[in-house]
């Protein structure tokens, strides 16, 4: 390792270094993360994006590496572009000095001992101490005054421990929603089924009803068929019997000689 754009002291490195050693070792490795593209290597130069870890990246760089899909496993955090944030970081004016950005208020450099946070709602880069100098108390970025929550805060050029830290709960939340998702995809299954069997239920139901229904009105029909045959033999038979009721008379008073 070392300025050279090398890979930076990984942790199976720094485990066989002693305590103030291995101090001093993290701090080389936050200082390089404040140089160097935390995946290329590179000298890093505007314009510039930070992971949720607060690692730094040329933009360029991580844009092309996404295209063509060569993000390394150890960058698996980065899923997509949602997963970066295009950082509004100011360049040191000094451009001989080792460190290329400062904080544009405190003019303090990045240089991975200082902390330095990036907000990701709106991207400013500034000296973590500034809030406190500038007596901010209401969660507003100290440069473009935007509303951010503790969330939002990304600490940067983190010491390989706190990158550790960081990437642990990073890949517990993937899990997590992950697994959210997983169960989300069942459930919909599962309901899908259910409403399929309801369906195919409600349409049973229907077909029997309407079957039902039929032979009710079939029923019906036969009954008021039945009902009509029965008046008429009433009616014939009241016709029949007046017609018997007036052939009588008829005789009777021909007998009797009433014509
Ligand atoms: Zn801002």
């Amino acid at each position: 390792m070392g300025n050279d754009g090398g890979s930076f002291a990984e942790r199976a490195e720094l485990v066989k270094l002693k305590k103030p050693e291995k101090r001093v070792e993290s701090l080389l490795v936050a200082k390089q993360r404040a140089q160097f593209c935390s995946l290329t290597k590179e000298r890093l130069r505007k314009p510039i994006a930070c992971c949720r870890i607060g690692y730094l990246y040329n933009y360029d760089s991580l844009l092309k590496a996404f295209m063509d899909k060569k993000i390394p496993q150890e960058f698996k955090h980065l899923q997509n572009l949602k997963k970066i944030k295009k950082l509004n970081i100011t360049e040191n004016p000094d451009q001989n000095n080792e460190f290329p950005f400062v904080c544009p208020i405190s003019q303090k450099s990045l240089n991975g001992k200082e902390k330095f946070q990036a907000l990701w709602t709106c991207g400013c880069v500034f000296y973590e101490k500034l809030i406190k100098d500038l007596k901010i108390k209401e969660l507003k970025c100290p440069i473009c005054t935007k509303p951010y929550t503790e969330k939002d805060i990304v600490q940067l050029c983190p010491t390989n421990e706190e990158a550790e830290i960081k990437k642990a709960q990073l890949y517990k939340e993937i899990e997590l929603k992950e697994k959210q998702k997983e169960d989300q995809k069942k459930q919909l299954k599962v309901s899908d089924t259910v409403d399929n069997l309801e369906q195919q239920q409600k349409k049973k139901v229907c077909t029997e009803e309407q079957k039902f229904k039929g032979q009710t009105m079939e029923n019906n029909k036969l009954q008021n068929h039945t009902q009509d045959l029965k008046h008429n033999e009433i009616y014939q038979s009241l016709f029949h019997q007046q017609h018997k009721l007036e052939d009588n008379l008829f005789t009777r008073n021909v007998r009797f000689g009433n014509r």
